[in-house]
């Protein structure tokens, strides 16, 4: 079989680029990843207990985009879902994001938005200019909630201080003078009905589409025999590094499965404390399985690993620009995805870059 197109990475970027290849302008497509399944980092299955996790850690599904919800409808079905998260901290679960039921449960004040604003507007520092992630919550509530909620997770998640990471890394989370206690603000908030990976399955599905699990970039035998490469790994290990390997956040997940129905009040509960791990996820709670057992997972942040995070500063930043000038250099291959464009993109902006990727890809056979 000849091909046109050689993918690499069968995640949301990979996987989306080479279906509108395939449906839109039949083109033939090989979508090679090194892994021994397809979905990227949002892969999902049943465990040994039959109950549904993702082994890279909680995914949840929320965007938006109307273009990216249109998209992807071709290939699933949803299921509402509204994601909600305590954060544990000297020893009570309290609503996170912050909104008043924070502020209630941390302070016994029963404030309406308007007296939220105002205990806000008392508290926050007065800064001329947010320039990193310290910054940008101290600058809206003060140190004290600071302090409480986002210093320590920041610290144990990174390996470094909020002061060190871009304003746009907890300026993530959104903070709220309502009771919405909702962890993301989208307006389309739901998973796929019968999973990431069902969906991914979906997609690839395509007569023009040939997939090769267990398969590295680097050991595909003549590359040149496609006219065009698209590549979603991590841009550095691409360039054999040769500015220096780009800095990475990887995690540890360590999975538990309990014999009863329910571990936990909501999916997710943060840590921001002295535990080693980050946050505990209990899937039963995403997914709306329903199962006498349920299976939970905790996130131990590493330096080293698998490439989870782009860590958001100015100076990977600067590593990064040289990559991507030598990307921009590099004929016939288009560079795509969280790793390849090194930005802490949800799924969703994968999926909007990988569309607006794939409409280069198009313009340019037609021109
Ligand atoms: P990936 O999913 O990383 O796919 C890249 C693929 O390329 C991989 O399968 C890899 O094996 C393959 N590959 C790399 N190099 C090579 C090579 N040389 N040869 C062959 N194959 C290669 N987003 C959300 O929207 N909501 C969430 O709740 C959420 N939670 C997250 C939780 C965690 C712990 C993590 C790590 C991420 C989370 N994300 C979430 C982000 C989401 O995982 C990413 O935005 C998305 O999966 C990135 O898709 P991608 O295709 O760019 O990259
Ligand atoms: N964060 C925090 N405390 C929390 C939740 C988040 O300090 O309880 C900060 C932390 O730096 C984290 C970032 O906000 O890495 C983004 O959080 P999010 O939950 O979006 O992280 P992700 O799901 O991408 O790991």
């Amino acid at each position: 079989m000849t091909y046109d197109y050689l993918v690499v990475g069968a995640g949301f970027a990979g996987s989306t680029v080479a279906e509108r290849l395939a449906s839109q302008c039949g083109r033939r497509v090989l979508v090679v990843d090194a892994r021994d399944h397809v979905g990227g980092n949002a892969y999902d299955h049943l465990d040994e207990h039959g109950i549904r996790v993702h082994r890279y850690g909680p995914h949840v599904f929320h965007t938006s985009s109307d273009r990216v919800v249109r998209y992807l409808s071709a290939f699933t079905a949803w299921r509402p879902y509204e994601h909600r998260v305590l954060s544990h901290v000297e020893g009570r679960d309290v609503a996170m994001p912050i909104c008043s039921r924070t502020i209630a449960a941390l302070y016994g004040l029963d404030l309406g938005p308007a007296e939220m604003a105002a205990f806000f507007e008392e508290r926050r520092e007065k800064l001329a200019r947010v320039r990193n992630s310290e910054d940008a919550i101290v600058a809206r509530v003060g140190r004290e909630l600071y302090d409480l909620l986002f210093a320590g997770y920041t610290r144990k998640q990174w390996g470094l201080d909020a002061r060190e990471l871009d304003a746009s890394v907890c300026g993530r989370i959104p903070i709220r003078t309502s009771r919405d206690d909702r962890y993301f603000s989208d307006s389309f908030q739901a998973m796929p009905r019968d999973g990431f990976t069902a969906m991914f399955e979906r997609m690839l599905a395509h007569p023009k589409i040939d997939v090769a699990l267990g398969t590295r970039f680097e050991d595909v035998a003549d590359r040149e025999r496609f006219d065009r490469v698209v590549y979603t790994g991590p841009i550095d290990a691409y360039f054999g590094y040769r500015f220096g390997a780009l800095p990475y956040r990887s995690l540890e997940f360590q999975f538990e499965t309990h014999p009863i129905e329910r571990y936990q009040r909501t999916a997710v509960v943060n840590y921001p404390g002295a535990e080693p791990y980050t946050r505990v996820s209990e899937f039963k709670h995403i997914t709306g399985q329903e199962h006498p057992h349920t299976t939970i997972v905790r996130e131990f942040p590493r330096a080293t690993g698998e490439p989870y995070y782009p860590i958001p500063r100015a100076e990977n930043r600067a590593l990064y620009e040289k990559y991507a000038a030598c990307a921009a250099a590099e004929n016939n291959v288009t560079f795509v995805g969280r790793l390849a464009e090194y930005r802490y993109y949800n799924m969703d902006q994968v999926v909007a870059s990988a569309l607006a990727t794939f409409e280069e890809l198009a313009a340019e056979r037609v021109a």
